[in-house]
């Protein structure tokens, strides 16, 4: 089955409010619609931004997604600074990273939390994008695969396999993030084929086929081709190249 390549900009807590709409506004006019059948382009902005560009995609009829970065494990209720999964499908997001390294490690999200918040998105129709990935010592240790695998199994905990066929899986080791150190693409391709060949065993291969798994960390206009190349690999979730609107277009180009 033929997965759609999916490109999603992840841009952390970076931009203010008018550079943001400034460079949605430049992805836009810099990718024309007929380039949305063959690539899914989406946007992770801060929360601040998300109702702009929600306004900007509707008036224009954008084919552009986006979505948030991260979202409550509950629906409501007194639970200061949360955002939950309710709020974000009415603001028209269409994914959420779950997980990310970077809450994992400076907010000490557990699998289970992770596992709790994939279920919300999906609760609400928000498609989650779990990621995961392995630290330096762990890759050194070989135990790589193992580790990415168990992390997985841990984020779809108890979701039925019609769940799991929306939720896109993103791997990202976490000493490739940000650093200008990208895994080669056999090395991405080595753990993304082991994370469907873990999906096709639990929840059969229809469901493994359908289920886009992404790479994430360091990703670039001048590596993307290679990485989307792979068998396994149906797109990138983007950091730093995402905060350019002419980097992040020509890496969709690629893509
Ligand atoms: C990320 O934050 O998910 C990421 C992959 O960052 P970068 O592309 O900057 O490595």
């Amino acid at each position: 089955m033929a997965r759609q390549v999916l490109v999603a900009g992840n841009w952390k807590m970076n931009l203010n409010h008018l550079e943001a709409i400034s460079l949605v506004q430049k992805i836009a006019f810099s990718l024309p619609e007929k380039y949305y059948a063959k690539v899914e382009v989406a946007v992770l902005p801060p929360f601040t931004d998300i109702r702009s560009i929600q306004t900007m995609v509707d008036g224009d009829k954008l084919l552009l997604r986006y979505g948030a970065q991260d979202i409550s494990r509950y629906d409501s209720g007194a639970y200061t600074g949360e955002v939950s999964g309710l709020m974000l499908a009415k603001l028209g997001c269409s994914y959420v990273t779950v997980g990310h390294s970077e809450r994992r490690e400076y907010h000490a999200e557990t699998d289970e939390l992770v596992n709790s918040k994939v279920k919300a998105a999906l609760k609400h129709g928000v498609a989650p994008i779990l990621c995961l990935g392995e630290r330096l010592e762990v890759r050194e240790s070989g135990e790589h695969v193992a580790h990415c695998v168990a992390q997985l199994v841990a984020g779809l905990k108890g979701l039925k396999a019609e769940q799991v066929t929306k939720v896109v899986v993103a791997y990202e080791p976490v000493w490739a993030i940000g650093t200008g150190k990208v895994a080669t693409a056999a090395d991405a391709q080595e753990v993304c084929g082991a994370l469907r060949a873990a999906l096709a065993e639990k929840y059969g291969d229809e469901v493994a086929a359908t289920v886009r798994v992404l790479y994430g960390g360091s990703v670039k206009s001048g590596n993307i081709g290679e990485l989307v190349a792979q068998d396994d690999i149906d797109g990138a979730l983007v950091g730093g190249a995402s905060l350019q609107a002419d980097e992040f277009t020509k890496l969709c180009a690629m893509a």
